[in-house]
Protein backbone atom coordinates (compact mmCIF):
# COMPACT_ATOMS: atom_id res chain seq x y z
CA UNK A 1 0.00 0.00 0.00
CA UNK A 2 1.15 3.51 -0.86
CA UNK A 3 0.75 4.94 2.08
CA UNK A 4 2.56 2.32 4.20
CA UNK A 5 5.04 2.81 2.23
CA UNK A 6 5.26 6.52 2.90
CA UNK A 7 5.71 5.92 6.37
CA UNK A 8 8.98 6.51 7.74
CA UNK A 9 10.02 3.25 9.81
CA UNK A 10 13.48 3.49 12.20
CA UNK A 11 14.76 1.56 14.51
CA UNK A 12 16.77 0.91 17.44
CA UNK A 13 19.41 -2.42 17.81
CA UNK A 14 21.08 -2.59 20.94
CA UNK A 15 22.99 -5.39 22.11
CA UNK A 16 22.41 -6.13 24.87
CA UNK A 17 25.52 -7.04 26.45
CA UNK A 18 25.12 -4.82 29.49
CA UNK A 19 23.84 -1.76 30.41
CA UNK A 20 23.32 1.08 27.74
CA UNK A 21 25.10 4.23 28.48
CA UNK A 22 24.79 8.20 27.77
CA UNK A 23 25.67 7.29 23.87
CA UNK A 24 23.57 4.48 23.36
CA UNK A 25 21.04 6.60 24.68
CA UNK A 26 21.69 9.47 22.69
CA UNK A 27 21.15 7.45 19.19
CA UNK A 28 17.98 5.93 20.50
CA UNK A 29 16.92 9.43 21.29
CA UNK A 30 18.05 10.52 17.94
CA UNK A 31 16.54 7.84 15.91
CA UNK A 32 13.36 7.99 18.17
CA UNK A 33 12.70 11.44 17.57
CA UNK A 34 13.42 11.73 13.67
CA UNK A 35 10.47 8.72 13.07
CA UNK A 36 8.45 10.04 15.52
CA UNK A 37 8.60 13.77 14.24
CA UNK A 38 7.55 12.40 10.84
CA UNK A 39 4.58 10.38 12.61
CA UNK A 40 6.55 7.08 11.76
CA UNK A 41 7.27 3.79 13.52
CA UNK A 42 9.37 3.20 15.91
CA UNK A 43 11.08 -0.52 16.23
CA UNK A 44 13.07 -2.63 18.94
CA UNK A 45 15.01 -5.14 17.55
CA UNK A 46 17.49 -7.10 20.38
CA UNK A 47 20.71 -7.82 19.06
CA UNK A 48 21.91 -10.63 20.75
CA UNK A 49 23.37 -13.33 18.09
CA UNK A 50 26.51 -13.28 20.77
CA UNK A 51 25.23 -15.86 22.94
CA UNK A 52 28.58 -15.34 25.19
CA UNK A 53 28.15 -11.49 25.53
CA UNK A 54 24.14 -11.41 25.29
CA UNK A 55 21.84 -12.05 28.50
CA UNK A 56 18.13 -11.21 28.94
CA UNK A 57 18.44 -9.08 31.90
CA UNK A 58 20.93 -6.69 29.93
CA UNK A 59 17.33 -6.78 27.36
CA UNK A 60 15.35 -6.34 30.03
CA UNK A 61 17.35 -3.77 31.59
CA UNK A 62 17.84 -1.60 28.35
CA UNK A 63 13.98 -1.87 27.96
CA UNK A 64 13.11 -0.27 31.02
CA UNK A 65 15.41 2.09 30.52
CA UNK A 66 13.96 3.21 27.27
CA UNK A 67 10.93 3.50 29.21
CA UNK A 68 11.92 5.38 31.71
CA UNK A 69 13.39 8.44 29.21
CA UNK A 70 9.57 7.60 27.29
CA UNK A 71 11.19 6.20 24.25
CA UNK A 72 8.23 3.53 23.47
CA UNK A 73 8.44 1.38 20.95
CA UNK A 74 5.49 0.87 18.51
CA UNK A 75 6.80 -2.86 17.13
CA UNK A 76 9.58 -5.16 18.45
CA UNK A 77 11.09 -5.59 22.13
CA UNK A 78 11.15 -8.99 24.63
CA UNK A 79 7.30 -9.18 24.01
CA UNK A 80 7.30 -9.55 20.12
CA UNK A 81 4.93 -7.23 19.37
CA UNK A 82 3.99 -6.89 15.86
CA UNK A 83 3.91 -8.62 12.27
CA UNK A 84 7.79 -9.20 11.82
CA UNK A 85 8.47 -11.84 14.52
CA UNK A 86 10.46 -12.69 16.31
CA UNK A 87 12.85 -9.78 16.97
CA UNK A 88 15.60 -10.77 18.83
CA UNK A 89 18.16 -12.00 16.08
CA UNK A 90 18.78 -14.76 18.89
CA UNK A 91 15.28 -16.38 17.45
CA UNK A 92 15.56 -15.80 13.63
CA UNK A 93 17.54 -18.14 12.31
CA UNK A 94 15.49 -20.08 10.36
CA UNK A 95 14.91 -17.11 8.48
CA UNK A 96 18.65 -16.36 8.07
CA UNK A 97 18.99 -19.80 6.83
CA UNK A 98 16.66 -19.13 3.99
CA UNK A 99 18.05 -15.78 2.97
CA UNK A 100 21.63 -17.66 2.96
CA UNK A 101 20.05 -20.14 0.34
CA UNK A 102 19.40 -16.94 -1.85
CA UNK A 103 23.17 -15.28 -0.81
CA UNK A 104 24.30 -18.46 -2.39
CA UNK A 105 22.52 -18.04 -5.97
CA UNK A 106 24.96 -15.38 -6.33
CA UNK A 107 27.71 -17.86 -6.28
CA UNK A 108 29.77 -15.71 -3.84
CA UNK A 109 30.20 -17.63 -1.08
CA UNK A 110 33.06 -19.93 -0.23
CA UNK A 111 34.09 -21.51 3.03
CA UNK A 112 36.55 -20.22 4.77
CA UNK A 113 39.35 -22.09 7.17
CA UNK A 114 40.91 -19.12 8.31
CA UNK A 115 41.62 -18.74 12.03
CA UNK A 116 41.98 -15.00 13.51
CA UNK A 117 45.68 -15.44 13.84
CA UNK A 118 46.37 -16.42 9.92
CA UNK A 119 44.22 -13.46 8.90
CA UNK A 120 46.19 -11.00 11.46
CA UNK A 121 49.55 -12.47 9.85
CA UNK A 122 48.48 -11.39 6.68
CA UNK A 123 48.00 -7.90 7.23
CA UNK A 124 50.17 -5.15 5.54
CA UNK A 125 52.39 -3.61 8.17
CA UNK A 126 50.71 -0.08 7.62
CA UNK A 127 47.42 -0.86 8.75
CA UNK A 128 47.47 0.49 12.35
CA UNK A 129 44.10 1.03 12.68
CA UNK A 130 43.32 -2.16 13.61
CA UNK A 131 40.72 -2.97 10.65
CA UNK A 132 41.43 -6.25 9.33
CA UNK A 133 41.47 -6.88 5.36
CA UNK A 134 40.89 -10.42 4.46
CA UNK A 135 43.62 -11.56 1.79
CA UNK A 136 41.18 -14.05 0.12
CA UNK A 137 43.46 -16.53 1.72
CA UNK A 138 41.09 -19.29 1.12
CA UNK A 139 38.81 -17.31 -1.38
CA UNK A 140 38.74 -20.22 -4.82
CA UNK A 141 40.12 -19.78 -8.09
CA UNK A 142 36.67 -20.09 -9.68
CA UNK A 143 33.95 -18.86 -7.57
CA UNK A 144 30.02 -21.13 -7.48
CA UNK A 145 30.99 -24.36 -6.08
CA UNK A 146 29.80 -23.69 -2.37
CA UNK A 147 26.88 -24.63 -1.07
CA UNK A 148 26.35 -23.10 2.82
CA UNK A 149 25.49 -26.96 3.73
CA UNK A 150 28.56 -28.32 2.62
CA UNK A 151 30.69 -25.50 4.41
CA UNK A 152 28.91 -25.92 7.43
CA UNK A 153 29.28 -30.08 7.09
CA UNK A 154 33.12 -29.16 7.14
CA UNK A 155 32.96 -27.20 10.08
CA UNK A 156 34.01 -23.80 8.00
CA UNK A 157 32.87 -20.36 8.06
CA UNK A 158 31.26 -19.17 5.37
CA UNK A 159 32.88 -15.94 3.44
CA UNK A 160 31.05 -13.51 0.73
CA UNK A 161 33.43 -12.18 -2.32
CA UNK A 162 33.53 -8.79 -2.41
CA UNK A 163 34.35 -6.82 -5.61
CA UNK A 164 37.25 -4.16 -6.17
CA UNK A 165 34.22 -1.43 -6.96
CA UNK A 166 33.21 1.74 -4.78
CA UNK A 167 30.37 1.68 -2.80
CA UNK A 168 28.39 5.25 -2.97
CA UNK A 169 25.72 6.13 -0.48
CA UNK A 170 24.90 10.02 0.72
CA UNK A 171 24.52 10.03 4.84
CA UNK A 172 22.15 12.55 6.55
CA UNK A 173 25.00 14.19 8.50
CA UNK A 174 28.21 13.51 6.93
CA UNK A 175 27.49 14.00 2.92
CA UNK A 176 28.27 11.59 0.05
CA UNK A 177 30.56 7.99 1.22
CA UNK A 178 33.10 6.08 -0.68
CA UNK A 179 33.96 2.77 0.13
CA UNK A 180 35.65 0.24 -1.91
CA UNK A 181 35.29 -3.06 0.14
CA UNK A 182 37.89 -4.76 -1.51
CA UNK A 183 40.72 -2.19 -0.01
CA UNK A 184 38.38 -1.79 3.33
CA UNK A 185 37.75 -5.38 4.30
CA UNK A 186 38.19 -7.41 1.99
CA UNK A 187 36.31 -10.36 1.53
CA UNK A 188 33.66 -11.54 4.83
CA UNK A 189 31.85 -13.54 6.92
CA UNK A 190 28.56 -13.86 6.63
CA UNK A 191 28.69 -17.14 8.54
CA UNK A 192 30.52 -18.08 11.34
CA UNK A 193 32.69 -21.84 11.50
CA UNK A 194 30.30 -22.10 15.09
CA UNK A 195 27.36 -21.34 13.11
CA UNK A 196 26.40 -18.07 14.80
CA UNK A 197 25.49 -15.51 11.99
CA UNK A 198 27.23 -12.27 11.21
CA UNK A 199 26.05 -9.25 12.19
CA UNK A 200 26.10 -7.70 8.46
CA UNK A 201 24.18 -10.26 7.47
CA UNK A 202 21.50 -10.71 10.26
CA UNK A 203 21.21 -6.58 10.21
CA UNK A 204 20.02 -6.95 6.22
CA UNK A 205 17.95 -9.43 6.33
CA UNK A 206 15.64 -7.83 9.48
CA UNK A 207 15.80 -4.75 8.50
CA UNK A 208 14.76 -5.08 4.79
CA UNK A 209 11.75 -7.66 6.81
CA UNK A 210 11.13 -5.21 9.46
CA UNK A 211 10.65 -2.44 6.63
CA UNK A 212 13.09 -0.49 8.39
CA UNK A 213 13.12 2.83 5.83
CA UNK A 214 16.05 4.67 8.03
CA UNK A 215 19.36 3.24 10.26
CA UNK A 216 20.69 5.92 12.53
CA UNK A 217 23.57 4.92 14.69
CA UNK A 218 27.22 5.57 14.96
CA UNK A 219 29.34 6.82 12.85
CA UNK A 220 31.88 3.79 13.88
CA UNK A 221 29.60 1.73 11.97
CA UNK A 222 29.97 3.75 8.54
CA UNK A 223 32.28 0.75 6.79
CA UNK A 224 29.68 -1.61 7.53
CA UNK A 225 26.98 0.43 6.07
CA UNK A 226 28.65 0.04 2.78
CA UNK A 227 28.73 -4.31 3.52
CA UNK A 228 25.39 -3.84 4.47
CA UNK A 229 23.98 -1.72 1.21
CA UNK A 230 26.00 -4.18 -1.15
CA UNK A 231 24.50 -7.25 0.58
CA UNK A 232 21.15 -5.24 -0.07
CA UNK A 233 21.90 -5.41 -3.34
CA UNK A 234 22.74 -8.82 -3.69
CA UNK A 235 19.31 -9.98 -1.85
CA UNK A 236 17.41 -7.68 -4.04
CA UNK A 237 16.35 -5.75 -0.90
CA UNK A 238 16.02 -1.71 -1.01
CA UNK A 239 18.40 0.36 0.58
CA UNK A 240 17.18 2.44 3.52
CA UNK A 241 17.95 5.71 4.57
CA UNK A 242 21.24 6.60 6.89
CA UNK A 243 21.95 8.99 9.43
CA UNK A 244 25.33 8.28 11.20
CA UNK A 245 25.92 9.61 14.01
CA UNK A 246 29.06 11.35 15.90
CA UNK A 247 30.04 9.25 19.07
CA UNK A 248 29.82 10.25 22.10
CA UNK A 249 32.97 10.80 24.38
CA UNK A 250 34.05 11.29 27.72
CA UNK A 251 36.17 13.99 29.41
CA UNK A 252 38.89 11.92 28.32
CA UNK A 253 38.12 11.75 24.64
CA UNK A 254 38.00 8.33 24.57
CA UNK A 255 34.62 6.71 23.17
CA UNK A 256 32.33 5.57 26.21
CA UNK A 257 31.68 1.61 26.82
CA UNK A 258 29.75 -0.03 28.84
CA UNK A 259 32.19 -0.50 31.68
CA UNK A 260 32.06 3.30 31.97
CA UNK A 261 29.73 3.36 34.74
CA UNK A 262 30.00 6.98 35.64
CA UNK A 263 28.08 7.78 32.29
CA UNK A 264 25.74 4.32 32.54
CA UNK A 265 21.78 4.50 32.41
CA UNK A 266 22.27 3.05 36.36
CA UNK A 267 23.98 6.11 37.79
CA UNK A 268 22.53 8.51 35.11
CA UNK A 269 19.02 7.61 36.19
CA UNK A 270 20.19 8.28 39.87
CA UNK A 271 21.04 12.01 39.22
CA UNK A 272 18.64 12.93 36.59
CA UNK A 273 15.24 12.96 36.28
CA UNK A 274 13.76 11.88 32.89
CA UNK A 275 13.52 15.66 31.24
CA UNK A 276 16.81 16.36 32.91
CA UNK A 277 18.36 14.01 30.87
CA UNK A 278 16.84 14.47 28.49
CA UNK A 279 17.68 18.60 28.65
CA UNK A 280 21.49 17.29 28.58
CA UNK A 281 20.87 15.22 25.55
CA UNK A 282 19.39 17.69 23.40
CA UNK A 283 22.29 20.03 24.54
CA UNK A 284 24.67 17.49 23.04
CA UNK A 285 22.88 17.20 20.12
CA UNK A 286 22.11 21.46 19.47
CA UNK A 287 18.96 21.35 19.82
CA UNK A 288 18.73 23.35 23.40
CA UNK A 289 21.07 26.08 24.07
CA UNK A 290 21.21 25.79 27.92
CA UNK A 291 20.53 21.33 28.43
CA UNK A 292 17.81 22.77 30.49
CA UNK A 293 15.27 19.91 31.25
CA UNK A 294 13.09 19.91 28.43
CA UNK A 295 10.14 17.14 27.56
CA UNK A 296 9.53 14.90 24.27
CA UNK A 297 6.70 16.78 22.59
CA UNK A 298 9.20 19.87 22.74
CA UNK A 299 12.11 18.02 21.18
CA UNK A 300 9.80 16.47 18.96
CA UNK A 301 9.40 20.05 17.29
CA UNK A 302 13.10 21.22 17.96
CA UNK A 303 14.37 18.27 16.19
CA UNK A 304 16.96 18.39 13.98
CA UNK A 305 20.28 16.11 13.15
CA UNK A 306 23.52 17.32 15.25
CA UNK A 307 26.65 18.54 13.53
CA UNK A 308 28.69 16.36 11.19
CA UNK A 309 31.55 16.21 14.19
CA UNK A 310 33.51 13.01 14.71
CA UNK A 311 32.77 13.13 18.45
CA UNK A 312 30.30 14.72 21.22
CA UNK A 313 31.92 15.50 24.12
CA UNK A 314 29.88 15.11 27.20
CA UNK A 315 28.73 18.24 28.53
N1 LIG B 1 23.78 -3.87 17.70
C1 LIG B 1 24.66 -2.80 17.37
C2 LIG B 1 25.16 -2.14 18.64
O1 LIG B 1 24.55 -2.28 19.70
C3 LIG B 1 23.99 -1.74 16.56
C4 LIG B 1 23.90 -2.10 15.16
C5 LIG B 1 23.11 -1.20 14.26
O2 LIG B 1 22.49 -0.23 14.71
O3 LIG B 1 23.09 -1.51 13.07
O4 LIG B 1 26.17 -1.50 18.58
Amino acid sequence: MVTENLTPRGRFAPSPSGRMHLGNIFTALMSWLSVKSRGGKWVLRIEDLDPQRSKLEHARMIEDDLLWLGLEWDEGGLDDIGTAAPYSQSLRGDIYEEYLKRLETTGFLYPCRCRRADILATQAPHRSDGRVVYAGTCRPVRLGGCTADSAVADGAALRLFVPDMDILFTDRLYGSQRANLAEECGDFIVRRADGAWAYQFAVVVDDALMGITEVVRGNDLLLSTAQQIYLCGLLGFPVPDYAHLPLVCNAQGQRLSKRDSAMGMGELRQRYTPSELLGKLAFMAGLSADGSSVSLPQLLRLFRWPEAKDTLEIC
